[in-house]
């Protein structure tokens, strides 16, 4: 009996040491499109948020500046930040407009970063807080190992730590789609896109598993990322349910990057931002995109048509 206690007592702290963990990154704040009018993007955000303190998410948001400064508007706009950090959610910094390290100049990138965190630094030191997290745009980390030593060493002489991938899944094409199916009103098309958006998404994660079984050699807490657009405002908490069903919790970002699997080197330099997990292993890059799960193809042809 004993013997079987003790067994008992070994399986559940194995449990509780395998529990899969998540944290969730939504970029371009305050909208990643397509619809661009205020009222439009308060509601994506504001579904976006509610869903989050639902399912009890701590997400971070990364942010976009410039699209903060709309005439006569800009307020409001500035209030969305506020919005998130009062439901208690975290934000960083993503750039003023959004470039690409691949072909901007590193000097002018730089600027971007330092113009792109202005307004978010000073919301989060109002709310006790600070700026951490960056987020390369297009997740691309320089076009060169050069540059991107240079530019590493001046994010974190200016205090930020990158926020990495291991988990995406291609929403802004369903949110294409998606959208365009808002405007013509076809809430059949809506509802297929949406779900097979999830599905996918679904997908991906027991994909990433599997990936970092044999690249890191073990599960690893991983980091989704998506957009705050009209895809997710309506189909976030179809994933949270999803990855809950999976045995996921989700974590801050802080609590994911504590994992030595984030210190493993980035071997990727190249024009496609891609997965840490296939970053972290030389030379296959290749290999694992071309054998990692595909879209739909009927949403795929229709995205490109
Ligand atoms: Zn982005």
């Amino acid at each position: 009996m004993k013997q079987l206690i003790v067994l008992l007592a070994v399986a559940i702290s194995l449990k509780v040491t395998a529990q899969k963990q998540v944290v969730i990154t939504i970029d371009d704040l305050i909208s990643n499109g397509p619809f661009r009018d205020l009222a439009h993007i308060q509601q994506v955000n504001r579904q976006v948020l509610d869903t989050a303190l639902k399912y009890d998410v701590p997400v971070i948001g990364f942010v976009n500046e410039g699209k903060l400064f709309r005439e006569g508007e800009e307020q409001d706009r500035k209030q969305i930040l506020k919005d998130w950090l009062e439901a208690g959610m975290d934000l960083g910094n993503h750039t003023y407009s959004h470039p690409s390290l691949y072909n901007t100049p590193l000097d002018d990138y730089k600027e971007e970063v330092l113009k792109g965190g202005i307004y978010t630094s000073s919301v989060l030191e109002d709310a006790g807080s600070k700026m951490r997290y960056f987020r390369h745009p297009y997740l691309n980390t320089g076009p060169d190992s050069t540059t991107r030593a240079s530019f590493e060493a001046f994010l974190a002489a200016e205090g930020y730590t990158i926020a990495p991938v291991t988990v995406e899944s291609s929403d802004y094409v369903f949110n294409k789609l998606y959208a365009n199916a808002v405007l013509e009103g076809d809430t059949a098309e809506m509802k297929v896109v949406g779900e097979t958006y999830v599905s996918h998404t679904l997908r991906m994660f027991d994909w990433m598993e599997a990936v970092a079984d044999t690249v890191v050699g073990r599960a690893i807490p991983h980091t989704y990322l998506c957009h705050v657009n009209p895809l997710n405002a309506n189909y976030l908490g179809a994933i949270y349910q999803g990855l809950i069903d999976k045995g996921y919790e989700f974590i801050t970002l802080e609590k994911a990057l504590e994992d030595e699997a984030y210190s493993k080197t980035d071997y990727h330099i190249g024009q496609w931002g891609v997965s840490w997990l296939y970053r972290w292993d030389k030379g296959n890059v290749q290999k694992w995109l071309m054998t990692e799960p595909a879209i739909d193809p009927e949403i795929l042809r229709k995205y490109q048509e």
